[in-house]
This record gives structure tokens, sequence and C-alpha cells, in this order.
């Protein structure tokens, strides 16, 4: 005889309908999946293994586990913090509020800085990364050429013990040296530099206020805002990279929705760089920029 459905406890079928609902009227844009990625993680089963299995019992504790997330995630709490992780280059990373929340179009530099390190056949490379946040420059990089030493600056206390934490997680905490601070530095561990790497704080003030709430009530500020018109941080790494490459080096930079003609501009404008190069993302949009550093 088949086993009689309990009359108390609801199934993820359910479940995920309600929720759905309930994401949706809170006017969350992606409601199904938000609410498929939560339950998945309050059973500690796979999004993939959950859809497989509609009619299971959710038990009393899993389902407070849930409602509680469900109750952030209606306050617009990005999902990654909730959750305290998200996945980057197929790796998860911890995140907190102290760090902004690794986006995909990132991956685009990492791959444009690894055609580079084959394209110049740099070996055993020398990499500051700026402003590391989560780390996820540093350690995919660290990573993908383990022969690579690397300095990974950031002003935020907090952020670079996220860092640090996910370079251990990660097992590339031997090849990164974490540098708390800002541009101001007398010495520079590590200098010079093959690469200098940088996704900066890039939002222009007005954008700031457009911001979704995710974003501009989750993020840190210090991660996003850029300056009136979102190029500050550029004009501090710039001159800072021209005297810290190596003749040859390169500097490879993130940069925000049409800030691409601006950025290059800057580059353009110190006389140290020469072959810039700009690439876009997977959606198609201008999203890194790459110089060298000219032969003195
Ligand atoms: N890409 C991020 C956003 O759109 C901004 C990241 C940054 O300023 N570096 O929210």
């Amino acid at each position: 005889m088949p086993a009689l459905k309990s009359d108390t406890l609801d199934t993820v079928g359910e479940i995920l309908h309600t929720a759905e609902q309930r994401l949706q009227e809170a006017g969350i844009g992606t409601p199904r999946l938000d609410a498929e990625v939560l339950l998945a993680a309050a059973l500690e089963t796979s999004r993939a293994a959950l859809l497989t299995d509609v009619d299971r019992e959710v038990t009393p504790v899993q389902r407070e586990a849930f409602n509680a997330w469900m109750d952030r995630r209606v306050q617009r709490e990005p999902v990654a913090y909730i959750l305290g992780f998200k996945e980057f280059w197929s790796l998860d990373f911890q995140v907190t509020p102290e760090v902004l929340i690794p986006r995909p179009d990132t991956e685009c530099l990492i791959e444009h800085f690894l055609s580079l390190v084959k394209r110049d056949a740099v070996t055993a490379p020398r990499i500051l990364d700026v402003g590391t946040g989560s780390g996820v420059l540093a350690v995919v990089a660290a990573r993908e050429c383990p022969d690579a030493t690397i300095t990974a600056m950031e002003l935020s206390h907090r952020a670079l013990e996220v860092a640090r934490s996910n370079a251990a997680t990660h097992n590339v905490a031997s090849q990164i040296q974490f540098v708390q601070g800002d541009f101001h530095r007398e010495f520079w561990e590590g200098a010079p530099f093959d690469f200098i790497l940088s996704n900066p704080p890039y939002i222009d003030h007005v954008s700031y206020e457009t911001l979704a709430p995710e974003i501009q009530q989750y993020e840190p500020k210090q991660a996003l805002d850029g300056g009136a018109d979102g190029l500050d941080a550029y004009r501090k790494i710039i001159p800072l990279a021209a005297m810290l490459l190596k003749p040859g080096g390169s500097l490879v930079l993130e940069f925000g929705n049409d800030q691409g003609p601006e950025v290059n501009r800057l580059v353009a404008e110190s006389a140290a760089f020469e072959t810039i190069e700009r690439v876009a993302d997977y959606s198609g949009a201008e999203r890194v920029l790459s110089a060298k550093r000219r032969q003195v």
C-alpha cells in the first residue's frame, strides 16, 4: 500500500508554488529561481535533485529555515548574502555584506588576462590585484597560473578577511600576499608587476540612485561608488600602474556600461601605455580594457 501523504507536512512542490507567489508580489525579478535555490539549500540538496522530487515532504525544521530565508529575500537581501556564498569560475566563494558579490561579467576579465599570459608567454607572473574584495581575481589567477605570485590589496579589513578565507579554501593562500591599504604606499610588495588587475568601483552618482535595492541597500558602497562620473578609481589606478608595471606588462581593468571610450581615453592620455584593447562580456557589452606598459 502506498504511504499516505501526511496532513501536516507540505511538499516541495506546494512550498515552491507559494514561495514563488510571495517573491513575485515582493517585486523580485526571478521568483521561481530564488525560491528553488533557497529551498534546495534549506533541504541541503541541489536544485536539480529538488526538482526531481517535488512530492518530497518538508520537515518543520527545514520549513522554518526556509521561511527565515524567504523573509530576508522579501526584504530584497541578495540570495548570495543569505546563503553566504556565490559561484564564480565554477568555484564557491564565501561572501559577506563586506564584499561585492562576484558577477559573471568579471569572468571576462579573467579570460582576457589568461589570454594575455599565454600570448605574451609570461612565466611566473607577478600580479597585483587592486581592491580584491572577496578575492575572486587573485584566487582564480593563482589557480589558473600555479607559478604566479600575487599581491592582493584591499582597503577594507573585513573584506580582506573574506579574501584570505577564500584563498585558503581554494588552496592558493601560499601564492597570495594580502595587503590592507590604499594607493598611498611607500613600499609595494611584489613590484614591479607583470600584470595589474582591477575591478574597481565604477558606478557614477546618478546611476547609483537607480540601482536595484539588492545592490543599493545591501552591497558595500565602497565597492561600487566610482565618484561623480564613475571614473575616480581609474584616475588613481592608471598612474599607479604606470609606476608599478614592468615594461611590456599589462594593466587589465573592468569598467561599467558605456565607459569604454572614457577609460580608453584616460589610459591613452598617460604616455606610459600602448596597445589598448577592449573586450566585450557575455552579453556583448564592452566590459574589459587592457593596455601594455611601454618599453622605456
Ligand atoms: N557590475 C557591478 C554592478 O553593476 C558594479 C561593480 C563595480 O562597480 N565594480 O552592480
